[in-house]
């Protein structure tokens, strides 16, 4: 079945900003609207992300327009090619096209410093050599100004002395550049904040040509405005920023004033979203990897049997707006069940199963069904599946001494179906020297090939799946909990690491799957009938050793 088509963004109160913006006497009228994705580097991709790549992207198609993508590599620690190919392959995979604009915030290095020089020949920076320590001594409250004995320096001294500091001949803190702003300002990000600090380490492409580099708060303005962005869209956590992003903007000399919105951040329950956090989770080995299909990342997600349609989904049903809120996971589960429901094949596998023999039905012999994939799509055909004497049932559709109202297999109990095939009834079970049921003895009735019985009489029982035990392929199926039995392991003041679910895999091996998977390779999923939604794990599963992971179950706990 075809994906979900990718649907226009639904209008937010950011495309109210860019209809005024874009409209005839507005800032932006007549040029194409224009943003960026500015991922730094650092870590994998998570779903928060992926909300910012669907408001990036999604409104840049909205209005026609472009989308950058844009390494945010300025800070020198930490990045890793790794993470830059990681971003790049999980973008596409979620559908987005950045085309041939692909950039790298350490390129514009040079024009910042030129920016920088700039500044300080208006006479708005200078250098500041007040240690970090003493800044902070000296940052003032909210009635008493912060200061710097070094504010009123000669514009050809700071000049100077910048110059120095890219050269290499001061140690690590010993000076800044700073904006002259205003140090009484009552927002304290105005209060003559750092531009430049030096640091003498290298940069993962740049190598050791800067000791010196620019703060998030002055370089972010800047690349947007080399790239000619129109609207910079970015999280909450950013508007107190904006008035120092507006001027830098409006004091430099590029033609380019980009617009900065900002949006709620997504949380969600159960999960931590911090790449630092997640960081921890890889390294000290609490999961197995950035793509463990128990981690909020794109990688894990993926991993899990998440597809894009149901990530773009999930981003267009949470909307955008202006207040922070956490959103239930099993609203993502349920977004991910809709599209499932929609494209998997309906298949039979038992997690834990038990033999069940027909003893009316003949030794040797065998027969096919042929079943449907997918009971409301007849486009996705059908598939021959094999039956005999010996199959294998699932262990809790069997009670040697049935509770009230059990309307599975017990001896002497109800008729049931076997999915697809015959009606049978349940004749006794065998058992080993400890009491436990080794076998399920059950006749079936010749003439209810398909299901129903030919002289139409009810069949009480459950209709339970099967596979046929002489044809049957052996998998390992990963089950998954929530990572974190907390609701909000990101809470502050929390270790998240004690809030971890010790419960949250579960490995089931010698499961049985019907033949038809064996060959299955990642990404195909499927429903498991009567078990929930599992998809080939495409980094364990081999031909004729199936892996699968439960990406999700049938029931939708999510209540709207
Ligand atoms: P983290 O705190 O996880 O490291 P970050 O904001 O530092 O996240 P960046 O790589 O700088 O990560 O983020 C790139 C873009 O993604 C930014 O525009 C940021 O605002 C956005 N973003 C990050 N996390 C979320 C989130 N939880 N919800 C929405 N957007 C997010
Ligand atoms: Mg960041």
């Amino acid at each position: 079945m075809a994906e979900f088509e990718k649907t226009t963004m639904a209008q937010n109160f950011i495309h109210n900003f860019i209809d005024e913006d874009i409209a005839p006497g507005g800032q932006f009228a007549g040029r194409t609207v224009h943003t960026r994705f500015p991922p730094e580097p650092n870590g994998y991709l998570h779903i928060g992300h992926a909300k910012a790549i669907y408001v990036d992207f999604g409104t840049a198609d909205k209005y026609h327009g472009m989308c950058n993508l844009r390494m945010d590599d300025t800070n020198p620690t930490k990045e890793d090619v790794e993470f830059v190919d990681a971003i790049q392959e999980d973008i596409k995979w979620l559908g987005y096209d950045w085309e041939d604009r692909f950039y790298y915030a350490s390129d514009y290095f040079e024009q910042m410093y030129q920016y920088a020089v700039e500044l300080i020949e208006k006479g708005l920076a200078y250098v500041c050599q007040l240690s970090a320590e003493e800044m902070a001594a000296n940052r003032g409250d909210i009635n008493v100004p912060a200061t710097s004995p070094y504010r009123d320096r000669p514009i050809a001294e700071s000049l100077d002395l910048f110059r120095r500091m890219r050269e290499g001949e001061f140690p690590d803190g010993a000076m800044t550049l700073r904006a002259k702003i205003d140090l009484a300002s009552g927002n304290f990000n105005m209060r003559d904040p750092a531009i430049y600090r030096i640091k003498h380490q290298r940069h993962h492409r740049t190598g050791d040509a800067w000791c010196i580099y620019p703060m998030y708060d002055f370089a972010h303005p800047i690349e947007d405005a080399i790239e000619g962005i129109t609207h910079s869209l970015c999280t909450l956590e950013f508007e107190a920023h904006r008035p120092l992003y507006d001027w830098v903007r409006d004091n430099i000399s590029c033609p380019y004033k980009p617009r900065q919105i900002e949006f709620a951040r997504l949380g969600i329950d159960h999960t931590v979203m911090s790449k630092r956090k997640l960081r921890q989770l890889v390294e000290e080995g609490y999961v197995s990897g950035w793509d463990d299909p128990r981690m909020p990342t794109i990688c894990g997600l993926r991993r899990r049997g998440y597809t894009p349609a149901s990530i773009r989904s999930f981003s267009e049903q949470i909307g955008v707006a202006k207040a922070d809120s956490t959103v239930e996971y099993a609203f993502l589960e349920s977004c991910l069940r809709a599209d499932l429901d929609r494209t998997a094949e309906r298949v039979m596998a038992v997690l834990h199963p038990i033999p069940l023999t027909i003893v009316n039905y003949p030794e040797g012999q065998s027969e096919s069904f042929t079943i449907e994939n997918h009971p409301k799509d007849p486009e996705m055909g059908t598939r021959e599946v094999s039956f005999s004497r010996h199959l294998f049932i699932e262990a809790d559709d069997f009670m040697e001494e049935p509770v009230k109202k059990y309307k599975r297999l017990s001896p002497g109990g109800m008729e049931c179906r076997l999915k697809g095939a015959y009606v049978i009834r349940c004749v006794g079970c065998n058992k080993d020297e400890n009491g436990n049921v080794t076998e399920i003895l059950a006749e079936y009735d010749p003439d209810s090939r398909g299901g129903d019985p030919a002289d139409g009489r009810k069949i009480k029982g459950a209709a339970i799946h099967w596979v046929d035990a002489e044809t049957a392929v052996d998998a390992e199926v990963r089950l998954y909990d929530n990572l974190f039995d907390d609701a909000a392991p990101d809470a502050a003041g929390k270790n998240f690491l004690e809030c971890l679910n010790p419960h949250s895999l579960e490995v089931l091996k010698g499961c049985k799957l019907e033949a038809s998977l064996a060959d299955a390779k990642a990404p195909a999923s499927f429903q498991f009938m009567r078990l929930g939604y599992f998809c080939v794990d495409n980094r364990d599963s081999k031909p004729g050793a199936p892996v699968f992971n439960r990406s999700v179950s049938l029931k939708d706990s999510f209540k709207k």
